[in-house]
């Protein structure tokens, strides 16, 4: 019986998982963490491709199973653990490929993008929407917190939907495969990193509302540093590109 409490819907679709090797544009060199191997099917794919998969598996009862159906796979290493408390920088150069655990989409992103010195490249499955927060350009209602902070330290690209119907048991929402590629350097300059994700943060809290309004607790003087940085300040927050918020976090 899948468990429901662990995020478990499991894909066997051949074509669906063969899409998603290709997405990840793995080679042989590659060390590609699995987050949440399941039944295995992903991993068996992968381990053909790849020099070395380590698949982390919180339930214990599948990670027993894959102990004893990969043990004559050299190159596949699973752990039993949760992969929100692992230590990815400890393992040099890495890619993920993942059918991620929905309940822990967004902070396993940012758990593994703390690791972006080794982390390479995250081709993951995850629910659709989402997936378009993710790769969201301004100006819409899916563009907001999660996709400038990913778009800050990645290149991010949708690959293709898959129906939810693809996966067993079959889960409430549909799913897509977004393929993110870490940068050497962050895709804007900023002075401080921290005051550019709070300011980010801050304009989003009240989506709504005009700049002026919503950056208000930054200061009386708001409207001035908008028009110093050369943005209306009647504009929404939606509606500025990551250029603009950097060059607004730099003046304040
Ligand atoms: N990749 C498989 C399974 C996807 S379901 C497939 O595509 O078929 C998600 C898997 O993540 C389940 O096997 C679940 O037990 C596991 N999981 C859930 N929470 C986890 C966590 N915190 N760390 C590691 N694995 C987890």
């Amino acid at each position: 019986m899948p468990k429901k409490h662990l995020g478990q819907n499991f894909l066997y679709d051949q074509s669906v998982l063969s899409r998603i090797i290709s997405s990840a544009e793995l080679g042989q060199q590659d060390t590609v963490i699995e987050i949440g191997p399941g039944p295995g099917s992903l991993t068996r794919l992968l381990a053909k491709e790849v020099k070395k998969v380590l698949a982390i598996e919180l339930d214990e009862e599948l990670f027993r199973r894959l102990k004893a159906e990969f043990a004559g796979y050299p190159n596949v290493d699973l752990v039993h653990a949760d992969a929100l408390k692992f230590p990815f920088e400890d393992i040099g150069d890495f890619k993920v490929v993942a059918n991620i655990p929905y309940y822990i989409t967004t902070p396993i992103i940012f758990r593994l993008l703390e690791a972006r010195k080794s982390l390479q490249t995250m081709t993951l499955t995850i629910q659709k929407e989402v997936a378009e927060r993710i790769v969201a350009s301004p100006g819409g209602r899916d563009y907001g917190v999660l996709s400038i902070m990913i778009q800050y330290y990645a290149r991010a690209e949708m690959k293709f939907i898959i129906p939810k119907e693809a996966f067993s048991p079959v889960p409430k929402v549909d799913s897509a495969v977004v393929h993110m590629n870490i940068l050497d350097t962050p895709s804007v300059v900023v002075k401080d990193e921290k005051a550019f994700f709070r300011l980010v943060k801050t304009a989003f809290s009240q989506r709504r509302k005009t700049l002026s309004n919503s950056l208000k607790s930054l200061g009386e003087d708001i409207r001035d540093k908008l028009i110093a940085a050369r943005i209306d300040p009647q504009r929404r927050p939606e509606t500025l590109s990551l250029e603009e918020f950097a060059r607004l976090s730099d003046l304040l």
